[in-house]
């Protein structure tokens, strides 16, 4: 299939360049403790054996980012570090790697007084200084609050788009355009949408493309295809992450899922007429990170998807997320939804809470509400 690339700029991240027409850099991300530095530097070099063309990491303290300082020691991958609400820690990392990532929703917690626009020109300076590039990283779990506010609670986005053309806008107007874009949501039609409408508003930009939260192989790796397939044969798309929840001995699968759909796509083997996930359940799922904060988390995903397979005609959602960062966020749109915390689980219906479980008492818990939901829909069913 001869696609024609959207004409981006060049982006050099370390000895890698992603725009203008380079190769797709395939990415994955660290779900050690960053603390861990043996485990992380284990995971980083099996990623970057697996053919990872860029590692992030997540960096939220002053330790983590101490821990970093000898992990760089101990590989030669190209690392980007993952800032979210901490983004002062950028002047401690950026002389560390090669990229930074941070998220406008996410840049309101600290120094809550002061403008995103002098953090944002913080950054860029920083990232200048220290030769790094920059992503600007949107997700739908943590929407800049300021643009969500502006939509409909069922628009998610049209809040996006804003978020980042602003961010984008004020990025060119500093002189900054070593950076690139994603737009994450757990629903693949939502990631089409809406890196469509971004390349289409700017398409010399760098798109990141991922599906947020996809869950556990296969199916995070089919309902990822499904967007990758839709816009890469569009030309959209200059770096990708296939985020799975796996165990960490596994992780590497992130990266032969990426090159797969990208051999795919490039010899026109498409398959994205799926219908996935609108009338059957679907089970979404963070693939964890340095932050989750229950090792216990990706066998409680296991466990949930299993213990639900009973349910698998009924058009449910169930979101289970291994931290705070987005899991309140990404749940909020879930029929049922789980976010982790060390030694509790919070479950949801929709945005309302229902309280907190221990690790060993949610699933039976999970499993009476999913239970009443599917009998209420069965009346209203009848009743209608
Ligand atoms: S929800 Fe939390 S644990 Fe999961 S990937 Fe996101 S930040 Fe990491």
């Amino acid at each position: 299939m001869n696609i024609e690339r959207n004409p981006t700029r060049e982006v050099r991240i370390g000895h890698i360049c992603i725009g203008n027409g380079h190769p797709i850099a395939v990415q994955s991300m660290t779900a050690t403790k960053t603390q861990n530095i043996d485990a992380t530097v284990q995971q980083i070099n099996a990623l970057h054996a697996a053919g990872a063309d860029i590692i992030r990491i997540a960096v939220d303290s002053r330790r983590e980012a101490e821990a970093l300082a000898e992990i760089v020691t101990q590989t030669s991958a190209t690392l980007s570090i993952d800032l979210q609400e901490n983004y002062r820690l950028a002047e401690v990392v950026a002389p560390l790697v090669h990229k930074l990532r941070y998220n406008p929703g996410h840049l309101y917690h600290h120094e809550r007084e002061r403008p995103w626009q002098e953090k944002v020109r913080y950054l860029a300076d920083v990232a200048t200084e220290h030769d790094c590039a920059m992503r600007v990283g949107v997700n739908c779990g943590s929407i800049d609050p300021a643009r969500a506010s502006e939509y409909p609670a069922d628009d998610s986005i049209s809040p996006m788009l804003d978020s980042a053309l602003e961010h984008c806008r004020f990025l060119d107007e500093i002189g900054f355009e070593r950076y690139c874009v994603s737009l994450k949501d757990s629903d693949p039609q939502k990631v089409i949408e809406v890196n469509r409408r971004f390349a289409e508003a700017r398409p010399e930009i760098p798109l990141h493309l991922g599906v947020t939260e996809a869950g556990m192989p296969p199916d995070g790796v089919i309902k990822t295809r499904i967007a990758f397939e839709q816009l890469i044969s569009r030309g959209i798309g200059d770096t990708i992450r296939v985020s799975l929840t796996v165990p960490n001995d596994r992780k590497q699968e992130e990266i032969a899922a990426g090159r797969g759909i990208l051999a795919d796509v490039a010899a026109g083997r498409v398959r994205s007429v799926v219908n996935f996930g609108l009338d059957t359940l679907n089970i979404i799922s963070c693939p964890s990170c340095s932050r989750v904060e229950n090792e216990a988390f990706v066998e409680l995903a296991a466990d949930v998807k299993e213990m639900t397979a009973y349910a698998k005609d009924h058009a449910i959602t169930i979101a289970v997320m291994g931290c705070r960062v987005n899991g309140p966020g990404e749940t909020d749109d879930a029929d049922l939804g789980l976010w982790c915390a060390p030694n509790y689980v919070n479950l949801k219906k929709g945005p309302e809470s229902l309280g907190q479980w221990s690790y060993d008492e949610i699933l039976p818990r999970l499993k009476a509400e999913l239970d009443a939901l599917i009998a209420s829909r069965a009346q209203e069913t009848a009743a209608s």
